[in-house]
């Protein structure tokens, strides 16, 4: 079964025509501030009108969870899987899974971008940053 697919729209197509190309790309207001998903204000200082700005694609581990169930057929052929939460070099947190292993994961783990396609979806995944010893 195919997974479910995002609905873009006038909001989150730069993020999702970004990813297409190779990018992920996150918000900025002109205060500083830098968060995802998008969002049509700053959640800080309200301003509207923030600016897209191209991640350098590096981050770390902040949490995760393991599921054992799925919850929508289409996910059933992957368990066990993680949704983790990555924090962006840049700041902002997003939702994503890590392709390695589960059993590898860590709290704080620098990790790096891996965009994956489901179908014809370009989406932000994770793998470990393997630091050489
Ligand atoms: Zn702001």
């Amino acid at each position: 079964m195919e997974m479910p697919k995002p609905e873009p729209t006038d909001l989150t197509r730069p993020y999702w025509d970004a990813l297409h190309e190779g990018h992920l790309v996150f918000q900025r207001c002109s205060c500083g501030n830098a968060w995802l998903p998008a969002r049509t204000h700053c959640p800080d200082c309200l301003k509207p009108e923030p600016r897209w700005e191209r991640a350098s694609g590096r981050g770390r581990i902040v949490s995760w969870v393991v599921y054992h169930t799925a919850y929508h057929p289409a996910f059933a052929d992957k368990l066990p899987y993680n949704v983790t939460l990555v924090q962006l070099a840049e700041g902002p947190r997003l939702l994503t899974n890590i392709v390695d292993p589960n059993e590898a994961l860590a709290a704080d783990a620098p990790v790096v971008l891996k965009i994956e396609w489901e179908g014809d979806t370009a989406l932000a995944r994770f793998r470990l940053d393997h630091i050489p010893a």
